[in-house]
């Protein structure tokens, strides 16, 4: 049973009220691969990068269980690179540089030994990447998850609507729901957007936690409240890692399921903001992600009699 991740692999130069780093490693497959990795090996990244990607982040990462089989690496390109500044409230942020370097060539290709992974994982790239991912697995995947962004909304709506039509997991924050749909309500904007294709609906909402939408029913996932919040990038990818990475261990995806892999998800993204890029996800492990879930039982567990 194994997970193939997809999406940008990537340097970020990062800035917060809380401090900067002007050369870390990102993206979104390889937050998503580290916070996977603790449910699910391998991971297969389906990827690219160019000669400056460093021999020691892909050692890392395949330390975790990643396979780099199915990633590109370009010989006299740069790789992809991010350049983002948050304001106060970190719930806002302003994208100052995208270098797409190496990521404007990006032509996925699935490897012959991928073939056989029950669970794709779509990161965020132009919906007609995604859509060439999903034309080349010969057997569908049992389980087809993805992300987009705002840009690809108003500027690539038409191959979206069709990979809607293919896919049983969107993943979306609250903004991008309400975009696609012209719904304020995020109740109405799920209906619309699982009348688009996928029969499960990821709403993140950032520090106010994950919306589950599943036909007429719905789940909602707190995030942690956290002392110290460093970083919030990556944390949708890690959030879908969790996610994935959870139902990929337990082969089990039923609604009820889904429930405890939002939770999950939520877990792992609390990681995540812990620390600058992807740090705090290289050195959690088993004992502290399960206390972490503890924290989140206590956290919405209550006795209440019926009035
Ligand atoms: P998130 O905070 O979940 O939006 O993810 C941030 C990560 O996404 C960063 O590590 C970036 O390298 C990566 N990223 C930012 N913009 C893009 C883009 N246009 N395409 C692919 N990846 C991106």
């Amino acid at each position: 049973m194994s997970l193939i991740c997809v999406g940008s692999m990537a340097y970020d130069a990062i800035e917060t009220p809380f401090g900067k780093r002007d050369r870390i490693v990102g993206g979104a497959a390889v937050y998503a691969a580290y916070a996977a990795s603790n449910f699910i090996k391998p991971i297969n990244l389906v990827s690219i990068i160019g000669n400056d990607f460093e021999e020691s982040e892909i050692r890392a990462l395949e330390e975790k269980g990643a396979s780099f089989e199915g990633v590109e690496r370009v010989k006299d390109k740069k790789s992809f690179f991010w350049s983002g500044k948050y304001h106060l409230d970190m719930n806002t942020r302003d994208t100052l540089v995208t270098d797409l370097n190496v990521l404007a060539d990006f032509k996925p290709v699935i490897p012959a030994s991928f073939q056989d992974s029950e669970f794709l994982m779509l990161g965020n790239l132009h919906p007609a990447t995604q859509i060439s991912v999903i034309g080349q697995m010969k057997i569908r995947p049992r389980l087809i998850a993805m992300d987009t962004m705002n840009y690809w909304i108003s500027s690539a709506m038409q191959d979206l609507t069709t990979l809607l039509g293919m896919v049983d997991v969107l993943m979306v924050n609250d903004a991008e729901a309400r975009e696609l749909t012209g719904e304020y309500s995020l109740v109405k904007a799920a209906r619309k957007i699982m009348q688009m294709g996928p029969r499960y609906l990821v709403i993140k909402k950032g520090e106010h936690g994950a919306l589950l939408f599943h036909g007429s029913q719905v789940f909602f996932a707190p995030a942690l409240p956290l002392e110290e919040v460093f970083d919030p990038t990556g944390a949708g990818d890690t959030f879908a890692g969790g996610f994935m990475g959870h139902l990929a261990r337990t082969k089990d995806i039923s609604f009820e399921n889904m429930k405890t892999a939002i939770i999950v998800g939520s877990a792992m993204a609390s990681f995540c903001v812990e620390k600058f890029g992807p740090e705090r996800l290289k050195e959690i492990d088993k004992n502290e992600i399960d206390d972490r879930i503890r924290q989140f039982i206590d956290l919405v567990n209550f006795d209440i009699a019926l009035v």
